[in-house]
C-alpha cells in the first residue's frame, strides 16, 4: 500500500510504500534529498485499515483475509505489551526483555496456533481469568477459514459482521490493556531509535501519525499537538453501543471512509525532526 508523504526539504510530496517495519529510507525525487521516514502505528492497525479499505472498495473476499491477519497480529501486539509491562517490574532492563521476548517468540511465529496458545496464557496470567471470548464461533474462524482456505465468496454484510466482531475484540482488548500497551509502543521507539542510530549524518528523520480506526476512536483522531479532544472520555464512553456491529459502525462514521482524506493531511506528519542521529 503506498502512502504519500513529503519532503522535508522541498515540501513536494512523495509516495512511499508501507514498510513491514515501519521504517522508510526514502529519496526525494524532485529534489534528490534523503531522509527516513518513521511511522508510529503497529501491523494489526496497518492491516485493519487496510481491510477496511478493502471492505469500502468492494473487495470483499480480501478483506476477511486482511481482518483476519489483523487479529492474528493483534494477538502478538497483547502478548508483547503484557510480558515488556510484567518485565518491567524485574530486574531486567528493557532491551533485554526485548531481547528475551524476541527469542521466545520465534518458537510460534511460524504458526499461528501456537501464538494463540502463547495469547492465551499471557491473558490469563494479566486478567487472572480465562479468555472464554477465545471459541470459533466468537472469532468467526469458521466463515474465515471458508473464505481465506475454501475460496467461498463472502456477501459484504457477512464481512461486515465479521469486520464488526474483529473489531469489537481488539477494541476491547486494548481498552483492557490500558497503559499496558504503551510497552509495546515502547518496543517499536527502541527499533525506530536503534535505526536513527545508524543514519548519516545528512538523512532527516520524519516521524509521522496515521491514527486510523483504533488510534481515532482514542485519541478522537487528532494528532499530537493539535488540540486533542477530552482523551480522559474516550468516545465509547459517552453513549456504549450496543453490540459490535454499532461499535464498528460508529467507529467507520468517525474514520473509516476517510483513511485515504487523512494520509494526505500534512498536518498529520507531526514532527519534523532535522539532523538524523539522536533524539530529544
Ligand atoms: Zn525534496
Amino acid at each position: 500500500m503506498l502512502f504519500p508523504t513529503r519532503c522535508p526539504e522541498c515540501a513536494r510530496e512523495v509516495r512511499a510504500e508501507f514498510a513491514d517495519s515501519a521504517v522508510h529510507d526514502l529519496t526525494c525525487p524532485h529534489c534528490g534529498a534523503e531522509f527516513c521516514v518513521l511511522v508510529r502505528k503497529h501491523k494489526f492497525e496497518v492491516l485493519f485499515d487496510l481491510g477496511t479499505r478493502a471492505l469500502m472498495d468492494g473487495y470483499a473476499r480480501e478483506a476477511v483475509a486482511t481482518f483476519a491477519a489483523a487479529l492474528e497480529r493483534f494477538f502478538e501486539f497483547y502478548v508483547r505489551a503484557a510480558v515488556l509491562e510484567r518485565m518491567a517490574d524485574g530486574e531486567t532492563e528493557f532491551a533485554g526483555a526485548l531481547a528475551a521476548l524476541d527469542g521466545t517468540w520465534k518458537h510460534v511465529s511460524a504458526q499461528s496456533e501456537r501464538q494463540l496458545g502463547m495469547f492465551a496464557l499471557a491473558y490469563l496470567l494479566r486478567e487472572g481469568r480465562p479468555p472464554d471470548f477465545l471459541t470459533p464461533q466468537a472469532l468467526g474462524s469458521d466463515f474465515r477459514n471458508r473464505v481465506v482456505h475454501r475460496g467461498a465468496l463472502p456477501r459484504r454484510e457477512e464481512v461486515e459482521t465479521y469486520a464488526a466482531r474483529v473489531f469489537a475484540l481488539i477494541d476491547r482488548l486494548l481498552t483492557e490493556l490500558g497503559e499496558g500497551a504503551a510497552h509495546a509502543a515502547l518496543a517499536q521507539e527502541a527499533e525506530f531509535a536503534a535505526h536513527l542510530a545508524r543514519l548519516p549524518g545528512h538523512v532527516t528523520a520524519v516521524f509521522e501519525e496515521h491514527p486510523g480506526m483504533f488510534r481515532a476512536r482514542r485519541f478522537g483522531g487528532e494528532a499530537p499537538g493539535k488540540a486533542a479532544p477530552d482523551k480522559a472520555s474516550p468516545t465509547s464512553r459517552a453513549a456504549p453501543p450496543r453490540n459490535d456491529a454499532q461499535t464498528f459502525a460508529r467507529a467507520l462514521a468517525e474514520r473509516g471512509p476517510g483513511l485515504e482524506h487523512l494520509l494526505r493531511d500534512p498536518s498529520l506528519q507531526d514532527r519534523f525532526w532535522k539532523g538524523g542521529g539522536r533524539r530529544s
